[in-house]
């Protein structure tokens, strides 16, 4: 820690304007918060009349819920810009991407780990998932890498939910994963459970869940996808899985099953109020219905879809159905960047084109999906929204400077029309993770321990 208070009654006062998120969507000018015990204890306008052990100058600063991530995959920083996979299709972006994929061990995900997180923190994250789903047969096993990247996450300061992800066919056609990254099935399901049992936390506020999360329908054996669904249900975790993503994913599924790839998902019980599916780009009305009917939340990642030449998800549709649609960086190799702002604005934009100016989604609607309906999908009540008694996850950003001039008409939709790099502060469970644009770890060896891997790992 760089001498930033750990926030034991803290107030943040005089703050420019306070995005509550709230059901009545309240913004609150001159605005404080206060925050004790990693929990806020209060929130208005005005002047705080609260004793409070520390007081911080909220001037020039907008307050917003930390942003909630709900699909990465840490482990590709190892090829963020590779320049071989610059120019590719999904299909042959992975075959580009597996060589590498498929060296990673403890250490590995332990250093990918610290750079990504990182990197969301910077950009206002305080709640971020991730799905791990390459375990090399030469790696010390899912159990120490996972402990791994959770250890990264207590470092840094982030709230977690990490994904015990998995192959174990290798089916898909021309991204055919290597055999060192397909695991027996027997395996995998109990490292899911021991996964669960070592590190879920269940509790209010919890700071660590599990979540299963099979790669792919075109990656994963009918078995796994059916027993890890029971697996999560008896253990009561949540489960995610990429489904939809590629146009060749549904053409294998009507060749295979005679189904749509969603409705694949149905057949095998793995829609549900439990489950957050990454993409969904190829959905028609039957597959928003049953997304809808089911209560799945979808993960959207419009900067990896635009990259990868994927599709645009039709996310307004999905919001008119009620689905609970939420936002994700997805890896670094396909994106290349973890920041969430930028990540809210993307899917504003791109929800722009794809209606063909029909119709425009707000920034504000962008700033909900990015953090209310990231709460939604990971199925937490403690966070997502600034109130009292919620978790204390706050992202403050700057309005200072040349880059936010002129924005006074609306500070909050400049958080997406005229983004800021970065965030100023970031708290996550009342302590600073950033502080003046800077995490609070020191940086230069997480920097340093990431060349060198990628040098070692890409040589
Ligand atoms: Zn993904």
């Amino acid at each position: 820690m760089r001498g930033i208070p750990l926030s034991s009654a803290l107030v943040v006062e005089h703050l420019d304007v306070l995005v509550t998120m709230d059901e009545s969507r309240r913004e609150i000018s001159d605005a404080w918060i206060a925050v004790e015990d990693g929990a806020i204890t209060g929130l208005g306008t005005g002047t705080a009349c609260l004793g409070a052990e520390r007081r911080i100058d909220g001037r020039g600063l907008v307050a917003m819920p930390g942003l909630i991530n709900t699909h990465h995959h840490f482990f590709q920083t190892l090829t963020r810009v590779l320049p071989a996979a610059q120019g590719l299709g999904i299909l042959e972006w992975l075959a580009a991407n597996y060589a590498f994929w498929a060296r990673i061990d403890e250490e590995a995900v332990h250093t990918t780990a610290c750079v990504a997180i990182g990197e969301l923190l910077l950009s206002g994250c305080t709640t971020s998932s991730d799905h791990l789903y390459a375990y090399p047969k030469a790696s010390g096993g899912a159990i120490a890498m996972l402990e791994a990247e959770i250890a990264a996450a207590a470092e840094l300061g982030i709230r977690f939910h990490p994904t015990r992800g998995a192959i174990d066919v290798s089916l898909e056609a021309g991204g055919s994963p290597p055999p060192e990254l397909v695991e027996d099935t027997d395996s995998v399901l109990e490292s899911m459970e021991e996964a669960v049992l070592k590190f879920n936390d269940p509790s209010p506020g919890s700071m660590v869940r599990i979540g299963l999360a099979p790669c792919s329908l075109t990656i994963c054996s009918e078995r796994l996808m059916i027993e890890s669904g029971d697996l999560a249900r008896r253990l009561g975790v949540t489960r995610h899985t990429h489904v939809a993503e590629v146009v060749e994913e549904e053409d294998y599924c009507a060749e295979v099953y005679g189904q749509r790839p969603v409705e694949r998902l149905s057949e095998l019980g793995w829609l549900g109020e439990d489950v957050w599916l990454a993409h969904v780009v190829h959905a028609d009305t039957s597959d928003i219905n049953r997304l809808a009917t089911t209560g799945t939340a979808v993960s959207h990642c419009p900067t990896s879809n635009m990259r990868l030449g994927s599709g645009a998800a039709p996310i307004l549709e999905m919001c008119d159905a009620n689905v609970t649609v939420a936002l994700g960086v997805d890896g670094s190799a396909s994106n290349d960047s973890g920041n969430m702002l930028a990540e809210a604005r993307q899917a504003m934009l791109l929800s722009r084109v794809s209606a063909g100016g029909n119709r425009l989604m707000a920034p504000r609607h962008a700033l909900r999906l990015a953090t209310v309906g990231g709460a939604a999908a990971l199925k937490r009540d403690d966070i997502g929204v600034l109130a009292t008694g919620r978790r204390a996850d706050i992202a403050f950003y700057s309005l200072q400077g040349v880059a936010a001039a002129g924005t006074e008409h609306d500070p909050v939709a400049a958080l997406i029309l005229a983004p800021p790099a970065a965030a100023a502060h970031v708290m996550v469970d009342g302590r600073f993770a950033v502080w003046n644009g800077h995490l609070t770890v020191d940086e230069e060896p997480i920097v340093r321990a990431h060349r060198d891997l990628v040098r070692r790992i890409l040589r």
